[in-house]
């Protein structure tokens, strides 16, 4: 593509769809088939030269799951896109090229617990991990190990989204020889490019606003080619986490709307937000795109938008009430993921890991939403007469 510049919206309706390959098929079909079929023994055995490449087998690569990856690589600003059977999938991929036995993994801030998990499951292969809960420069220095290897990334961050400053963080990335992941699943390649703030791994969950519509579940790593090529040949085909094609395909589906769901989340949300901030039972609402956040002149100089995801404290820390906020609410309804269609509620707080959440530096009257595509007035007035209740 060079450095021609081409827009989202025609990424995600036109680009790599390929109508004359296709028979003029406007949408490129599901090539269903486990392995690809060679004439000469030749051909075939110069094809295995660079599987990366050519089609041989599912598990490389498969012709309608590279159209799904290419439109994300673009999005992304990143020159080559995988998919993933799963967010965790390709996380555990991205982190596992960069790290080995005796080696350390920095994180910061709230990161998504399956992934802080995976730290842990990693221990016992000898690797090590660190979280720190600071933001700033010098702290996350200081902690820097001579065995340090990557910096691994989320911003906005989990439950609480903070933002973290990407270009600060990669510069001193690089001058101490680490790499960097991003978790990039909130802002979606619309609202942010993590790779142009010199991070080198991105991921995502497909399973969140990438798909949208709640009925698939996926991965995406994006990263330059050469980091893509050891990837490819190590932690893809051998962890063997793939995305099948009728995934991709959905995917496809899904990334079509993906710029104007996104605008129509960030519309919604915001006008939730700012309802949230001025609620009597309120005491916080974490939004990046409040123009209130701590964090809005540091967020603004990385993202171009704001997503639905959010999060608001009550001034009761009775889990209670909490428990009386959630099931007193009519168009939210209760389950875990977001990025959906669907507006969705939860809270971390179970009613017994009160000392957990000090610990994560969450607060304990917190309530998490996913605001969907539903009619912002609705679930303005839902939200209203829910916390009310208390
Ligand atoms: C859901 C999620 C993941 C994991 O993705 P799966 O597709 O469920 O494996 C990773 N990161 C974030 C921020 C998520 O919300």
């Amino acid at each position: 593509m060079g450095k021609k510049k081409i827009s989202n919206e025609q990424i995600v309706t036109h680009l790599g769809d390929d109508y004359k390959k296709f028979h003029g098929a406007v949408v490129p079909p599901i090539y269903e088939n486990s392995l690809f079929i060679y004439e000469t023994f030749e051909e075939f055995t110069e094809a295995m030269e660079s599987e990366h490449s050519n089609y041989l087998y599912w598990r490389g690569t498969n012709p309608t799951v590279e159209i799904a990856e290419q439109k994300i690589a673009l999005l992304e600003k990143g020159e080559k896109c995988k998919l993933f059977s799963s967010g965790m999938a390709a996380i555990s991929a991205a982190i596992l090229s960069f790290v080995k036995t005796g080696e350390h993994v920095l994180s910061i801030s709230n990161i998504y617990g399956p992934t802080t998990k995976l730290f842990k499951y990693l221990e016992k292969f000898g690797i090590t991990h660190t979280n720190i809960n600071s933001k700033k420069i010098d702290v996350i220095e200081a902690h820097i190990k001579p065995n340090t290897r990557l910096i691994y990334l989320e911003s906005p961050t989990t439950m609480n989204f903070q933002i973290v400053n990407l270009p600060e963080i990669t510069e001193l990335a690089k001058q101490k020889g680490l790499h960097t992941i991003i978790d990039n699943s909130w802002a979606t390649p619309i609202f942010q490019n993590p790779i142009e703030f010199g991070v080198d791994v991105v991921v995502h969950s497909a399973s969140k606003y990438l798909g949208g519509h709640s009925d698939l579940v996926g991965g995406a790593l994006i990263t330059s080619e050469s980091l893509m090529e050891r990837i490819f040949y190590n932690e893809y085909q051998l962890l063997g986490g793939v995305m099948p094609p009728y995934e991709a395909w959905l995917l496809m589906r899904g990334l079509r709307t993906l710029p104007i769901r996104m605008k129509a989340h960030q519309e919604s949300a915001s006008k939730v937000a700012a309802f949230l901030e001025t609620h009597q039972t309120v005491k916080k609402v974490n939004y990046p795109g409040l123009t209130s956040a701590p964090d809005f002149e540091l967020g603004k100089r990385m993202l171009k938008g704001y997503s639905g995801l959010l999060s608001f404290e009550i001034v009761s820390k009775e889990f209670e009430s909490i428990r009386e906020v959630i099931n007193a609410l009519e168009q939210f309804n209760i389950g875990v993921s977001w990025g959906g269609f669907e507006s969705l509620v939860l809270s971390p707080n179970n009613g017994q890991n009160y000392e957990q959440l000090i610990e994560n530096n969450i607060d304990p009257g917190l309530i998490r939403i996913s605001v969907g595509l539903e009619s912002e007035e609705e679930l303005i007035k839902d939200l209203d007469q829910a916390l009310l209740s208390i």
